[in-house]
């Protein structure tokens, strides 16, 4: 940057949780600058699910119209065995007793759309100015302000306070909470969303119903569902592997992959070759901690709370997050005041849900008898009975202002 204006805020990361941060704060009235180590602002080539409570995060940043223009609404969520090829459970997602409890849709997007909806928002607010090729490597506080130092310039960007939204292995967090690397679960994903057209046969049929389908088997699953208005189909392809090695990248390969699900069910063996195979996703996630905030300086989204993805909840809660800050800093002038009370909201709920992604992946990757006990329990379950899942989708009610 040629030279950064001293904003009230600075927020750390473009990523989902950074831009939406940043978009709830300057709806606060604050003046904000974002910075993004990368050259350009951007998200992966895979798909998200935004269940109600994110969906509700998105209509209080004024962003989810945008949103719904490309998202898609799954009319079930689908659990199916993976080697039998059985129906285990399934929520119906369009029903009135989804409706009547949660208000707000469950959407299923691609990563894009949803990034390119916060980051026009966030360019299109006067109260915002971003900059991208800024790697934060150092942050100062005192008494009455922050100053962060990056990589590329000795420019220093000065504010009153800072959010570091800078994801899973965030170098703010490290220095401030100091809980060492993340800890890899030695499960892989590989992931990624094609054309729909390319789906043939049984897998056709799959993608037409428009729903999310999750294949639970022995350590390891498969999730499918399609993106942006239905033309591209999102699959994601996760197993345990047997050859995890810390400190290197040799586990958890195609091979594995190969290895791993060829004792499936067709629909699942015949979905395997359209799983994208561009990159492999080791998957990480951190314990819990109770300070998220140090005076000045808030941790949010995977920052702050980085968790397995198995309850599809990464994102969603970097959005309630975004939502409880701006909040906050609507009912407290001073910043290091709002980042407690945004803490205060928001840290036993993502805690729980961190730890509770945890026992899910468990519970989807039973083998034997603990899945034949599993699908026994499951089957008897109404398509319409939403007790188990629905405080992970309601918000805290003193997060949001119009629930
Ligand atoms: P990130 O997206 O990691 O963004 C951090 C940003 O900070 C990046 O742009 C990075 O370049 C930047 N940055 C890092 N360091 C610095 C620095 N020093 N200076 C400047 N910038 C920096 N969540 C859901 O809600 N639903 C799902 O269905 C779902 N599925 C998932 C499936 C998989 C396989 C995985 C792995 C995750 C999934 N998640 C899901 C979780 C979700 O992807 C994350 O929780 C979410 O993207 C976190 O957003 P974030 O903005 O906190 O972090």
């Amino acid at each position: 940057p040629s030279s950064f204006t001293s904003p009230q805020l600075a927020v750390v990361g473009g990523g989902i949780g950074g831009l939406a941060a940043a978009l709830a704060a300057a709806r606060a009235g604050r003046q904000v600058t974002l910075v993004e180590r990368a050259a350009e602002f951007g998200e992966i080539g895979a798909g998200l699910q935004l269940a109600p409570n994110a969906s509700l995060a998105l209509e209080e940043l004024g962003v989810l119209a945008e949103v719904r223009q490309t998202a898609v609404v799954p009319p079930r969520l689908v659990m199916m065995d993976a080697l039998n090829g059985d129906r285990i459970t399934e929520l119906d997602l369009h029903s009135e007793a989804f409706r009547e409890r949660f208000r707000h849709p469950y959407l299923v997007t691609h990563r894009t759309d949803l990034h390119a909806a916060l980051l026009t928002a966030c360019r299109t607010h006067p109260a915002i100015t971003l900059h991208t090729g800024c790697t934060v490597v150092r942050v100062e506080q005192d008494g009455s302000g922050v100053r962060l130092h990056f990589a590329e310039t000795t420019e220093v960007l000065e504010a009153d306070a800072m959010v570091a939204a800078d994801g899973l292995r965030s170098v703010l967090r490290q220095a401030l909470v100091g809980d060492g690397d993340p800890v890899c679960s030695r499960y892989v994903a590989f992931r990624g969303a094609l054309p729909t057209d390319r789906m043939t046969g049984r897998m056709s049929e799959i993608a037409a119903s428009e729903a999310v389908m999750v294949w639970a088997g022995p350590r390891m699953h498969l999730v499918q569902y399609p993106v942006r208005r239905g033309e591209l189909y999102n699959q994601v392809a996760v197993f345990e592997s047997d050859h995890y090695r810390p400190d290197s990248d040799d586990w958890g390969t195609e091979a594995e992959l190969e290895e791993r699900f060829a004792g499936t069910c067709p629909a699942v063996r015949a979905a395997l070759p359209l799983v994208s195979r561009d990159r492999r996703w080791p998957l990480f996630d951190r314990a819990p901690v109770d300070t998220w905030v140090y005076g000045r300086i808030a941790l949010l989204g995977d920052a702050a709370h980085p968790m397995l993805q198995y309850l599809a909840q990464g994102a969603c809660q970097a959005l309630e997050d975004a939502v409880a800050l701006g909040r906050a800093l609507v009912e407290s002038a001073d910043a290091a005041d709002a980042f407690a009370s945004y803490a205060e909201r928001r840290q036993a709920r993502a805690s729980l849900i961190q730890t509770t992604a945890r026992s899910f992946g468990e519970l989807c990757h039973l083998e034997g008898m603990g899945a034949a006990v599993r699908n026994a329990l499951l089957a008897t379950r109404s398509s319409h009975d939403f007790d188990d899942i629905s405080w992970v989708w309601t918000p805290a009610p003193d997060t949001v202002s119009a629930a």
